[in-house]
């Protein structure tokens, strides 16, 4: 009786913790979800509580840390007065556990081809990253370790990275190298957790001589996999392997990163790459050109590359238009075709209206539009507004007194001042962050 008591409690257990879960689903991102919470399991239901399992302590400490307010929020809005509360689940035996299926890693470095140092166009923005890079590829771990690369979007880290990776697998076939970016390091991680692998995949983070980290500002605000990269950092690093990292922003600007993954980023060398020049754009739309066997009279060209300038994935897109049109039509390209073509990616920049810019700038500082367009002087709200009145001008042109005025009714000089103020903070590589995030931002609308 007893029994049966208990395990109608259990059932009411696992059917609540699903309850429970399904609301919680449309609160959190899936990805999140299904990580964290699939493998959960209401086991058994109290008068004041529930208990359930999840695979490990480590586990329910990265829920209670990450996900516990909303989880409460999720109970108390289903009407319960219970308290979740979490418990590892026992152990599989031994004998299951020799059963399950090793970890299979994807050999080889996961590299593609196309990305070589060749096929990488330089000039006064990438030269000195495209140097580092070839240094660090002709001599691994001996002269820029850690090297760090930062930029904006389409700016060609990626390729960069790979094209160490791609010069070294040509060159030195017994080296193990290792390209990922720090969010599929993040899942195998989760992965190898979820298996009960982690001691195989540290051994394997042991074994690489070249690691080529892709995107790390993923690491932001992820702090179990800050100390899991802390280590392999470590222990490769004091190995004399070669580690190579990139990310939109510089180390110091990755927010909530441990000051001490913070130093040791910096360690070796840290180079940026800005947005090409127009000759280099020219350059990188010739030689794209050439890679697609496509031709192009020369004006197409310059106004391709006039009109595309901060990333040159878009350059890319713009070629693989024409080309379809050219293989659809079977007509020859000229500019008047090419402007209609491609209208919506050129304009893409211009279009870009002042709530678009007041909702990015906001974002980026968060706070909100509202507050930019009122009187505050508190500081940081002012930097804010002086970025937005830049933008107000120089993307979407609108006229100083225009500005003026939809800034609460500023007077023309002190909007002057805010534009100058920021055409001369440019070149401060903070500011120009912020503004390459932002223009990034408006990219995606
Ligand atoms: P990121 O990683 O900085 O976002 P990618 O490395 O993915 O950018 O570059 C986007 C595309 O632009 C890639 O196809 C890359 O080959 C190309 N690209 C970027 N910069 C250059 C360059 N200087 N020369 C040739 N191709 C480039
Ligand atoms: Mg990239």
């Amino acid at each position: 009786m007893r029994e049966e008591l208990q395990s109608n409690y259990d059932t009411r257990a696992a059917s609540l913790w699903k309850n429970i879960l399904e609301i919680l689903k449309s609160k959190i991102s899936e990805t999140s979800f299904r990580t964290w919470f699939s493998p959960t399991k209401g086991v058994s239901l109290l008068e004041d509580r529930i208990i359930v399992e999840a695979p490990n302590p480590f586990w329910i400490e990265w829920i209670e840390e990450h996900y516990l307010s909303v989880i409460n929020e999720t109970v108390k809005g289903l009407g319960l007065n219970i308290e979740v509360v979490f418990r590892p689940a026992p152990k599989k035996d031994p004998e299951k556990k020799k059963k399950s299926s090793p970890i299979i890693y994807t050999p080889g470095p996961r590299l593609n081809r196309r990305y070589t140092f060749e096929s990488f166009v330089t000039g006064k923005s990438n030269e000195f990253a495209y140097a580092a890079c070839v240094a660090v590829a002709k001599s691994p771990a001996r002269q820029y370790n850690p090297l760090f690369i930062y930029g904006g979007v389409g700016l060609g880290k990626t390729h960069l990275l790979q094209a160490i990776g791609n010069y070294l697998y040509e060159k030195r076939k017994n080296l193990n190298i290792y390209y990922t970016s720090a969010e599929t390091f993040m899942n195998e991680l989760i992965n190898a957790i979820q298996k009960r692998k982690t001691v195989d995949f540290k051994l394997k983070m042991r074994k690489i001589d070249v690691l080529l980290l892709d995107d790390v500002q993923f690491l932001a605000d992820k702090e179990m996999l800050q100390e899991e990269i802390f280590h392999t950092f470590n222990s490769l690093y004091d190995a004399d392997k070669q580690i190579v990292m990139t990310s939109d922003r510089p180390p110091k600007h990755i927010y909530s990163l441990e000051e001490r993954l913070v130093s040791r980023f910096q360690w070796g060398l840290v180079v940026d790459i800005k947005p090409p020049e127009l000759e280099t754009r020219i350059a990188i739309t010739k030689r794209k050109m050439m890679e697609e066997r496509l031709y192009l009279p020369e004006d197409v060209v310059l106004f391709i590359a006039k009109n595309i300038r901060s990333n040159v994935r878009e350059i890319e897109g713009a070629l693989r238009r024409l080309k379809a049109y050219i293989s659809i039509t079977e007509a020859d390209i000229n500019l008047d075709i090419a402007k209609d073509v491609l209208h919506d990616l050129i304009k893409s920049e211009e279009r870009v209206t002042i709530e678009e810019i007041m909702d990015a700038v906001a974002k980026e500082f968060g706070i909100t539009s509202k507050i930019l367009r009122s009187k505050t002087r508190k500081k940081e709200v002012a930097l804010a507004r002086q970025i937005a009145m830049y933008l107000a001008r120089n993307i979407v042109g609108m006229s100083l007194k225009g500005i003026g005025t939809f800034f609460g009714g500023r007077d023309h000089s002190t909007v002057i001042h805010s534009i100058e103020k920021i055409e001369e903070m440019r070149t401060n590589p903070k500011i120009s962050t912020v503004l390459r995030r932002i223009e990034a931002r408006l990219k995606k609308l």
